[in-house]
């Protein structure tokens, strides 16, 4: 099948035909993955007569996908400019992803509160990887809504709930970013980050 087809399955579909050019011109492999829990996008750069290989994860909305293929793409073309010289997430890669972020602003494929996340978050030099919260929480908004699934911080206090492995914790009080939560079997703490999925068992 064509690949800007392929991607506009994936991507928002006005932009699949620009990240088709990328994939040509910097004579990428693209591979859309299963979902690896910890990344939603991963960049190798040539080794041992491969190419450059990036990968993204399947299950991402549209916002995301773009946002997580745009991050990849920067770290190509940092490594094509300074190979492993700097930093992944340095000065040199993120100046990248705002210049290639730009041609996705101009023909306003993002809806507005999403557009204002990335360009708060390009502006921050603190930021550096896609686990900038602010960034993460307002993508996950487009995500199709799942079934009793949500999010530690979207839970009221006292609430219990289940990860998938089966253990029940119920939410305790907020420690600078992470939720503290008990583990109702062992009564041990655990420290959760406020966007980890959980389903939710009972509120109180
Ligand atoms: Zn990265």
């Amino acid at each position: 099948m064509d690949k800007v087809k392929v991607l506009e399955q994936y991507l928002p579909p006005d932009a699949a035909p620009l990240i088709g050019r990328w994939i040509d011109y910097f004579k990428c492999e693209f591979k859309i993955s299963r979902n690896r829990g910890t990344k939603f996008g991963d960049y190798r750069p040539p080794f041992d007569g491969r190419g450059h290989r990036i990968s993204v994860n399947y299950d991402l909305n549209a916002y995301a996908f773009l946002v997580t293929t745009v991050h990849e793409f920067a770290h190509l073309h940092t490594w094509n400019e300074h190979q492993h010289k700097v930093k992944p997430h340095g000065p040199e890669w993120k100046g990248n992803f705002k210049k290639m972020m730009q041609p996705f602003f101009e023909k306003n494929i993002f809806p507005p509160d999403v557009h204002h996340a990335i360009t708060r978050y390009l502006n921050n030099p603190a930021a550096s990887s896609c686990s900038d919260l602010n960034l993460y929480r307002s993508l996950r908004k487009y995500d199709p809504p799942k079934e009793s699934v949500t999010t530690v911080e979207k839970l009221p206090m006292k609430a219990l709930f289940k990860l998938k492995d089966g253990r029940v914790f119920r939410k305790e009080e907020q420690l600078r970013k992470r939720f503290k939560c008990v583990e109702v079997k062992s009564r041990r703490v655990y420290l959760f980050s406020p966007v980890a999925e959980v389903e939710l068992v009972e509120a109180h």
